[in-house]
């Protein structure tokens, strides 16, 4: 394993130093630091930050390998500047058994670009009917922790109330996506007042907060962990923080695009605007921007959601749900946090390494830059500018809601336990 010396960075955002990294993990931090024969990475005036963990990724494997793969979402992920991401549940078949998570799990290790960690779905086949096999997908080689049945909400309250008390058990955590159903049936966008002069069917901003709502109630009175996917809502950043301030064990995730877009996408009727939960106001947007600054949301979780063109590049009302977002995650966080003065860069490396990593229970992921500590790395180039285009991305699909986009912020080089997975902005392998 080759030992690099990353010169003149600056940890954090803080003060320029050198970063040795040996045998997979930071041997030293410091002034100057010599080390004959360590292959060198000039990295003045960037900015180094830890691997950065998604709480929210498809990677569609198996059975959508036309939209993603395990080993190209990896590859989106570390040009991203993620060290690990948790890949979710909705596949073909269903991550609800020992066997398919630990295929993916496996499939992770042999791409081998990033930890891919797999979520567990709650319910069997994501029916929400009955639970899934929870202590046999904590206990198997991919070891979950973190179980939902994203794309749907477990949407019956009992059974909301046994998922939680059975991951209780081994510190497992529900990640739920808050969507009540009977009150989306039809749903195309966010209900207001361009829903109504677009004549598309309203996904109300109640929806989410109902359940939202019900759900922190039930992880009080059973004491468990719960974890609310891609908060949209002004109101559910009002519950959180209700929640939080009672001391309920709850975490929250917002997602680049509720942080940077909002309803007024779908005027175009262009479909790579199409989501769930949908865009929101801008009112939303101001309360998910103070909900991260302030950390009631905990996280910055992507819900990158690649989809084939067949599905996305259809009538509005006919087009999947879902948008890219591994590739610019970073990108979209200086431009909404950053450059406006709500996060600095300790703030960010909280909300997309430390807590995330802690939310899914990973060793070595979210660590300090410290030595001793897994070489889990990305270096950034915030001054750099470019614009967005989707035929560059490393992902299988071209969903991006910032095609055309100038954005801030260039991944320059990630590393993963030591070894470099991007150089020079460009994937290694
Ligand atoms: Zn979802």
């Amino acid at each position: 394993m080759s030992t690099y010396l990353i010169k003149g960075v600056r940890p954090l955002g803080g003060e320029p130093a050198d970063i040795l990294v040996e045998d997979g993990r930071i041997a030293a931090v410091g002034d100057s630091l010599d080390a004959t024969g360590a292959e060198v990475v000039e990295a003045a005036g960037l900015i180094a930050l830890p691997g950065l963990v998604d709480l929210h990724t498809h990677l569609r494997e198996p059975g959508r390998e036309d939209a993603e793969t395990v080993e190209t979402g990896s590859r989106a992920a570390a040009l991203g500047g993620f060290t690990a991401v948790h890949a979710m549940a909705n596949t073909d078949p269903v991550a609800d058994t020992a066997g398919v998570v630990e295929q993916v799990w496996r499939l992770g290790q042999e791409a081998g670009l990033v930890d891919v960690v797999p979520v567990g779905a709650v319910t069997v086949g994501l029916g929400g009917e009955r639970l899934a096999e929870l202590g046999a997908m904590a206990d198997s080689a991919a070891r979950v922790r973190v179980f939902s049945d994203d794309g749907h909400c477990v949407a019956d309250p009992a059974l909301m109330r046994r998922a939680l008390e059975y991951v209780k058990a081994f510190d497992g955590v529900v990640a739920q996506h808050a969507e009540e159903p009977r009150l989306t049936a039809g749903a195309q966008m966010h209900e207001g007042d361009r829903s109504a002069r677009l004549g598309l069917t309203g996904w109300s901003a109640a929806a989410e907060e109902a359940i939202i709502a019900r759900d922190v109630l039930l992880a009080e009175h059973v004491g468990a962990r719960l974890h609310v996917c891609h908060v949209s809502t002004a109101g559910s950043v009002e519950i959180l923080r209700w929640a939080k301030s009672r001391g309920v064990r709850v975490t929250a995730e917002v997602t680049p695009h509720h942080l940077l877009l909002t309803d007024a996408c779908a005027e175009s009727y262009d479909p790579v605007f199409k989501v769930n939960p949908p865009l929101r106001t801008d009112a939303d947007v101001e309360a998910l921007r103070a909900g991260l600054a302030d950390g009631t949301i905990d996280a910055v979780g992507t819900d990158h959601a690649p989809h084939a063109v067949e599905d996305k590049e259809s009538e509005w009302a006919q087009a999947r749900p879902g948008m890219l977002g591994l590739e610019q995650a970073l990108s979209v966080v200086i431009e909404t946090m950053v450059e406006p003065g709500r996060l600095d860069w300790a703030g960010v490396a909280d909300r997309m390494s430390v807590r995330p990593a802690a939310i899914g229970r990973l060793d070595g992921h979210g660590r300090p830059i410290a030595p001793g500590e897994p070489a889990n790395l990305v270096l950034v180039d915030a001054a750099a500018r470019a614009v967005v285009d989707p035929a560059a991305l490393a992902s299988r699909s071209r969903n991006s809601p910032y095609a055309g986009r100038e954005l801030p912020g260039r991944v320059v080089a990630t590393f993963l336990r030591g070894t470099p997975t991007v150089l020079d902005g460009k994937a290694v392998k």
